[in-house]
């Protein structure tokens, strides 16, 4: 069984991290996480400014560092981007101290108030020391579009029926998704408009 909207009961155990995004009933937040790489942002970033959409980039350092020119671009044209670490680490089985240098180190190229943990887990122990840090930011909706054995039709279908005002919504740039998300993302930010929905970067 795959959810694609968390369920409540996982916002709630873990309530210091941000879900949801309260606003005016009119925004959703979407989330690129892992690039820049070259083409796939490149291309996205040409059809968010296409649709008039703004985002937000967790980006991870070493990507940063080898491809600071798009790095600018997602800047300078007017979205927001947060830390995803230094080299994508999995926090539960990465120790303390490496995990926490892992964001510093990401920090010298990203500078940010924001942070996501990659695989969406991390210890109690690096949560605490980060949240004083970082708004830590997870997500409302997960689009899978990583997955391979979710068909992008599916993905499609579900946007449409569950994406609503205030939501977080996960998609990547990274080349492992981008055939997928070439068909997903058009899609939905189609409808995100036919449902008057706006894409604002997360502040
Ligand atoms: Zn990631």
């Amino acid at each position: 069984m795959k959810f694609f909207r968390v369920p409540g009961y996982i916002s709630m155990f873990f309530r210091h991290r941000v879900w949801r995004v309260a606003n005016d009933n009119k925004t959703v937040y979407l989330t690129f996480d892992d690039g820049p790489v070259p083409e796939a942002t490149p291309w996205i970033l040409e059809l968010l400014k296409e649709k008039g959409m703004k985002a937000t980039f967790f980006c991870v350092g070493d990507n940063v560092r080898k491809h600071p020119e798009i790095f600018k671009q997602i800047l300078s044209e007017g979205h927001a981007v947060g830390n995803h670490t230094m080299r994508h680490e999995k926090g539960i089985v990465t120790e303390e101290s490496s995990y926490l240098d892992s964001v510093d180190e990401a920090s010298k190229y990203i500078e940010s108030s924001l942070f996501r943990p990659p695989y969406g887990r991390m210890t109690g122990k690096q949560s605490r020391v980060l949240r004083k840090k970082f708004r830590i930011i997870m997500w409302t909706w997960l689009s899978y579009d990583y997955d391979q054995n979710v068909p992008t039709q599916r993905i499609i279908h579900k946007a449409e029926k569950e994406i609503r005002s205030g939501d977080i919504v996960v998609f990547h740039d990274n080349m492992k998704s981008f055939d997928r998300l070439k068909e997903i993302l058009p899609e939905v930010l189609n409808d995100l408009e036919k449902k008057g929905l706006n894409a604002q970067p997360i502040s």
